[in-house]
């Protein structure tokens, strides 16, 4: 799977079962994720691709600490010297390498299916250290402005980034956009998950991306209205 162009200046790179982003700011390069472990080839071909050089990597902002999405982290950090950043609640997850917090599976036959196959919590990773933790409102001064928004309930250090440049919102796993938008694989807190949707659907932007899925390139606010803007049932 090539990397492929979202919104100017945004990349998804593809990594098999889960998805990194590429921002291309004046001050660098912005990685979005790390996939599960192992994709690291990935992220440099992709960057290599865009005529650039792994080094130019400057920032690299985790949703959440899973290994799906820090698993390549730490390989990839040695060899770019990327700053490092996650919500303090994922970090001595990430700084430990797991075990994880287990997560219960989505409602629905599909999300117990792809949890039982997907999600190991003893899972063990090798560790990254986090340079820099996430703070909830704050608005980090990469690429122009990503605000961080707290989205617990798949997992309790969740965030998603809004791209204030591109009006593009990397959701993370509050939801997925496999067979259109729908749930993660699994929660922790239910509740808390919907609370999250909401609050995300509330917000307005116009691309999306997730960790698992296709990307929005317009109008995503609305298909996030649409889909979770009303309470939901739990
Ligand atoms: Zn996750
Ligand atoms: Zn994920």
């Amino acid at each position: 799977m090539a990397m492929k162009l979202v919104i100017k200046g945004v990349h998804v790179v593809p990594m098999g079962m889960s998805n990194a982003f590429l921002i291309e700011g004046d001050d660098g390069l912005t990685l979005i994720d790390a996939g599960f472990p192992g994709k690291e080839e990935v992220v440099f071909g992709a960057i290599r691709e865009l005529g650039r050089s792994p080094d130019q990597i400057k920032h690299l902002i985790f949703t959440h600490g899973h290994p799906d999405h820090i698993g390549s982290a730490a390989a990839i950090v040695r060899k770019t010297g990327a700053r490092t950043y996650l919500h303090p609640l994922d970090i001595p997850i990430a700084e430990s390498g797991g075990p994880f917090r287990p997560i219960r599976a989505a409602p629905g036959l599909l999300g117990r299916v792809l949890c039982n196959l997907f999600f190991h919590p003893d899972e063990r990773l090798e560790p990254v250290a986090i340079d820099q933790p996430l703070t909830a409102g704050e608005i980090l001064p990469i690429a122009g402005g990503i605000e961080v928004i707290h989205i617990p309930g798949h997992c309790a250090g969740q965030v998603a980034l809004l791209w204030r440049p591109g009006r593009m919102l990397f959701a993370g796993d509050v939801g997925s956009n496999v067979m259109g938008l729908g749930d993660p694989l699994g929660f922790e807190s239910l509740q808390e998950g919907r609370a999250s949707q909401r609050k995300l659907a509330g917000l307005s932007f116009d691309a999306a991306g997730f960790g698992h899925g296709k990307p929005i390139a317009r109008e995503a606010s609305k298909r996030f209205r649409n889909k979770w803007g009303k309470k939901q049932p739990l």
